[in-house]
């Protein structure tokens, strides 16, 4: 079963509060790894205030989207996550 596309909530998976508002996430597990920044350069960001990958834009495109789905699928220890409720989640 792939599970990699749909929340996967533990307790040390929150929200950084630094992502933009929307489906994507990064959460503070990030290991700053940079996979998700190569594979998806228009929605991940590091914040080097705090030294983690953040959001720093929801996917505008379909393309961008596919990208950061990507980059979610390959994060090593899943600090990518995505709101399911978000309005975004059923474009
Ligand atoms: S792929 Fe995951 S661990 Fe690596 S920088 Fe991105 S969010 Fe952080």
């Amino acid at each position: 079963m792939n599970s990699s596309t749909t929340q996967s909530s533990s307790p040390s998976s929150s929200r950084l509060p630094q992502n933009a508002p929307g489906e994507f996430y990064v959460t503070a597990d990030c290991i700053d790894c940079d996979l998700c920044r190569e594979v998806a350069p228009d929605t991940f960001r590091r914040h080097n205030d705090i030294g983690f990958t953040i959001v720093h834009r929801q996917p505008m495109t379909p393309d961008e989207r596919a990208s950061a789905i990507e980059a979610l699928a390959g994060c090593p220890i899943e600090a990518i996550q995505r709101d399911t409720q978000s309005p975004e989640s059923i474009h």
